[in-house]
């Protein structure tokens, strides 16, 4: 690759939510490629670490960790103590389990909307206002392609998160007048531990093998394959810079064309 574009955000300062891996983790490359600061949150602290550091050494900028559960009051409580100011927040967490529609709790509800709606609700809400005084700020929500198509045994992530749809798209319109942007982005299936762990799921599920629904999936995506963690930082990278300022309040596809829609 030539060059990479300025991204005109060096020196700035990032939260990233449930970064040790995965998706979460390619934002944080993505923005420490950029020259930002980094607090990475994850719950297991060793792959945390790991993850801190192979980040300093590859772009030399300040990495600090927070090894707590983002879904808690307790857990966000002591990562906001640790991020302070912050320029950009990427909110992110753990997906809601599978299942069946008719087997659903109040308490399966009240988990999802916890981990999948409040808790970027809370983010923002306690980070916003400085962006806000300081007249410039960035928030990406990582949702799910299920906002715009419901993937059925996903449907208490289908529910929480078209809850923080909502929410983000009257919010982001309040907010920009003060230089501070909100968008989501929506990711296909992308190689991640998530993905192997859907995919074995499946596979017992429709007494196949994992190999076998992988190809099936490949198959239904027009770019016959899975997305990487690396090119969804990238546009999460994008998202966060000085080049987006005019982006407000949309909800961004990653999934290799896998929604089949006009718009
Ligand atoms: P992943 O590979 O399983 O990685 C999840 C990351 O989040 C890990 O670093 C994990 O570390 C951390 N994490 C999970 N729960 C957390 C919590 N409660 N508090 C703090 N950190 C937490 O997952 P992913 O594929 O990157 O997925 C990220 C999000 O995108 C999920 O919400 C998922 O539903 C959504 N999504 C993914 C895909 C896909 O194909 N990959 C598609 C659509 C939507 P610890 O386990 O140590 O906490």
């Amino acid at each position: 690759m030539g060059d990479a574009m300025d991204l005109g955000i060096r020196g700035k300062r990032a939260l990233v939510c449930a970064a040790s891996r995965g998706l979460g983790a390619g934002c944080a490359q993505a923005l420490a490629a950029a020259g930002v600061d980094l607090v990475i949150n994850a719950r297991g602290a060793d792959t945390l670490d790991a993850t801190a550091a192979a980040l300093r050494d590859a772009h030399g900028v300040n990495v600090a960790t927070v090894a707590a559960d983002i879904t808690t009051l307790d857990g966000r409580a002591q990562v906001l103590a640790a991020a302070g100011q912050v320029d950009i927040l990427i909110t992110n967490a753990g997906g809601p389990p599978p299942g069946l529609w008719s087997d659903w709790s109040r308490d399966d509800f009240i988990r999802a909307i916890d981990a999948n709606m409040l808790t970027p609700v809370a983010l923002m809400q306690a980070l916003m206002p400085g962006m806000i005084a300081r007249g410039w700020g960035r928030v990406i929500n990582i949702t799910s392609q299920s906002v715009k198509a419901p993937i059925a045994e996903l449907g208490l992530s289908n529910s929480a998160r078209a809850g923080l749809t909502g929410f983000v798209a009257g919010t982001a319109r309040q907010v920009a007048q003060h230089g501070v942007t909100i968008n989501n982005l929506l990711p296909g299936i992308h190689a991640t531990d998530r993905a192997t762990a859907l995919d074995a799921g499946a596979a017992e599920r429709q007494g196949s093998t994992p190999d076998a629904v992988r190809a099936a999936r490949m198959a239904a995506i027009p770019a016959r394959r899975y997305g990487t963690a690396a090119e969804f930082g990238a546009a999460c990278a994008f998202l966060c810079s000085q080049h987006a300022g005019f982006i407000v309040g949309q909800n961004i596809l990653l999934d290799g064309g896998a929604t089949n829609a006009t718009m």
